[in-house]
């Protein structure tokens, strides 16, 4: 991709009603723009990363044996109504009319249309087990949308839903949920923990949160340094105190599975794993018949990620003064090239020829030609956080040499043109 041919609004000031640091970055490197509260568009920048998210959940769900479909954002409100939803779910629901007064909502998750698909074409225990997702926009009302991507009111969620005969393959399919999950958070390089979790309006028998450790989590969790128990502190508080003597300590607090002490760090949400059981397919009448003929329920499990919080826990891990310091996984772009003098041919030839060098290769690479000082390409390519930049300059060209600076590290080497494309791909 040559910049000149792209769309880039980089930004220099933080947006005004960004209070936390993967919020400012993404505005200033122009990957979002907010259209009204909770509500973004994703710039093609800031799209490039959330595409990379969406093929990283994509593979490792099909590995797993999900099946991908596309439900409606917009569902009839009857199907709410016969889960019970319609009137627990609350003001998160954004319900509207259609032109015949016909009652509808903004789907904030989508157990109601895809048990209705489920109940309408299995009838025999020899079609389950099924694992079906989607990867598409959701509306949830938040009554305060902040933090950018992170809490928005419309976003992209991966929501998946297990379909089983009963519950030892209902625990089958949720271990697989569990593992596929792992994958996804290491492949995308974040760093996070495996929590217990609350069902909350969902509902369901038990569950899991994935958690990035970050300052900025709206979420407590708790990790027990005896035993390994880690859950959502909201969660740990509802269970009641372990038998095992406490141990008194400073602002820890005891661990609900042994009494040991815990720790509270702050943590993103961005992966749940739900065991629903019979909570929507007996409310909706989603039966099948066993081997014996007989009529049984349909043991259900949910599985959402937040593709857009995902790319935003990200920025708060992978950071520093300049800019962004994306894991090449979901980075824009992992390499760009930068001529530091675009009135020198020699300079742009040799910037041109490792671009070239570096398509051929198969690798992401983005050509900052724009004719503009080296300080601005420089500063934009730190903020936007490509993991990878080769500089060339006049100097370094008298000796046929380029540098490659790694943007995580800050480590910058001279190589020669061959090593220096070695060395990217
Ligand atoms: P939270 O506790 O942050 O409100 P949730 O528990 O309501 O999230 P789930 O219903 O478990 O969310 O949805 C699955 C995933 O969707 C979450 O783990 C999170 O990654 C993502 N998600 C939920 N709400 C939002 C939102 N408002 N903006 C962006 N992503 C979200
Ligand atoms: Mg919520
Ligand atoms: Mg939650
Ligand atoms: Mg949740």
């Amino acid at each position: 991709m040559r910049l000149t041919q792209y769309f880039t609004s980089t930004l220099r000031e933080a947006p005004a009603d960004a209070e936390i640091i993967s919020h400012i970055l993404m505005v200033r490197a122009g990957m979002i723009k907010k259209l009204a509260a909770g509500i973004y568009s994703y710039l093609p920048m800031g799209l490039r990363t959330i595409k990379k998210i969406e093929n990283i959940v994509r593979e490792c769900m099909n590995d797993a044996g999900a099946v991908e479909l596309l439900m409606p954002s917009v569902q009839p409100a009857e199907i709410w109504q016969e889960s019970g939803r319609w009137q627990q779910y609350g003001k998160e629901l954004l319900r509207i009319k259609d032109r015949h007064d016909r009652d509808f909502c903004y789907g904030p998750t989508h157990e109601e249309v895809i048990t209705d698909i489920v109940r309408s074409v299995v009838k025999s225990y020899k079609q389950l087990p099924v694992n079906m997702y989607q990867i598409q926009t959701k509306f949830r009302d938040e009554v305060r949308p902040r933090f950018g991507l992170m809490r928005g009111r419309e976003f992209i969620m991966k929501d998946a839903y297990s379909f089983d005969a009963d519950d030892e393959g209902a625990n089958v399919s949720y271990e697989k949920m569990r593992a596929a999950y792992c994958r996804i958070f290491e492949r995308c390089g974040l760093s996070y923990k495996m929590v217990e979790a609350d069902s909350g309006s969902i509902g369901g028998s038990y569950s899991h949160e994935f958690m990035v450790l970050a300052q900025t989590g709206e979420d407590a969790v708790i990790s027990c340094d005896r035993c390994d128990y880690a859950a959502n502190l909201e969660k740990a508080v509802a269970l009641k105190p372990a038998k095992a003597p406490c141990i008194p300590s400073g602002d820890s607090d005891t661990c609900p599975k042994c009494g040991g002490i815990y720790e509270i760090a702050r943590g993103i949400e961005v992966g749940h794993i739900f065991k629903l059981g019979t909570k929507y397919s007996e409310a909706m009448n989603a039966r099948y018949l066993d081997k014996n003929g007989k009529q049984q329920t349909i043991v259900m499990g949910c599985y959402g990620i937040g593709v857009g919080r995902i790319a935003a826990a990200c920025v708060e891990q992978n950071f520093d003064e300049s800019g962004i310091c994306w894991p090449v996984p979901i980075a824009p772009f992992e390499v760009a090239v930068v001529p530091l003098n675009s009135n020198e041919p020699d300079v742009v030839e040799m910037a041109e020829n490792i671009y070239s060098d570096l398509i051929k290769a198969g690798i992401d690479a983005v050509i900052d030609d724009r004719n503009d000082r080296a300080g601005s390409k420089l500063a934009d390519a730190d903020l936007i956080g490509y993991p990878i930049r080769i500089n060339v300059g006049k100097n370094n060209i008298k000796n046929s040499l380029v540098e490659l600076v790694i943007r995580s590290s800050g480590e910058a080497e001279l190589y020669t043109r061959e090593d220096a494309i070695n060395r990217a791909v």
